[in-house]
């Protein structure tokens, strides 16, 4: 049976950034894949960064009781992580993880305990994630004004997880986090 690795962060700290790294390790991670009712930007496809729903689907799937747990961050933008995919990875012995928002982080350490792992990232500043989103250039300014909104608000719950990593120099931050997941793993 495998474990859970959860990374959780205000939207632009880095989490993406460290998870990539992470999945190319030796660690037999595998990646949950949330699903979204937002559009797919970039290169994004369903099935691998996120299983892409319209909200009518987001909500079927509510309505059958899928979802671990899942959230509406603002009308008819639903994320959520499916119960299925899941337990199924974990079952075939892959340590599954999961990059999900500060609620969602807190809702699935409880569920599995002991079997988890809750990192937080933190940014160096408010103003800093500000800077990443904007130069990420992945979203529109009232998009990057939301995620600011939540940004102080999750700032507030880091000492809900089990690590927190500064991702201020970012080589430091993927080795620690390399360093913590291996010594979870091999508990
Ligand atoms: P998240 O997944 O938490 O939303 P990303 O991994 O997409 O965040 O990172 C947000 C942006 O900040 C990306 O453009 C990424 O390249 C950049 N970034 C990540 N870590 C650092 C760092 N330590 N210093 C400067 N820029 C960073
Ligand atoms: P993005 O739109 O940048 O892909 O993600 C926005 C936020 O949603 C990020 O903080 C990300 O971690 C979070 N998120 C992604 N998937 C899930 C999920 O399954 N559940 C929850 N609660 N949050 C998620």
């Amino acid at each position: 049976m495998g474990k859970l690795i959860i990374f959780s962060a205000p939207s632009g700290s880095g989490k993406s950034t460290i998870i990539n790294y992470l999945l190319t390790q030796e660690l037999n991670l595998a990646f949950s894949i949330s699903a979204t009712s937002r559009p797919p930007r970039g290169t994004e496809r369903h099935g691998a960064e996120y299983f892409f729903l319209s909200p009518d689907e987001f909500r079927d799937c509510i309505a059958r009781g899928e979802f671990l747990e899942y959230e509406e961050v603002y009308p008819d933008r639903f994320y959520g992580t499916l119960k299925e995919p899941v337990e199924s990875q974990l079952k075939s012995g892959k340590n599954v993880i999961f990059d999900v928002d500060v609620v969602g982080g807190i809702r699935i350490k409880r569920y599995y305990g002991d079997r988890a792992l809750s990192v937080f990232i933190q940014p160096p500043s408010v103003e800093e994630l500000r800077k990443r989103l904007t130069e990420r250039g992945t979203d529109a300014p009232e998009i990057i004004e939301s995620r600011m909104a939540k940004a102080g608000f999750e700032l507030n719950h880091a000492d809900r997880f089990d690590v927190v990593i500064v991702n201020d120099d970012l080589e430091k931050a993927k080795a620690e986090a390399l360093q913590r997941v291996k010594e979870f793993l091999a508990k």
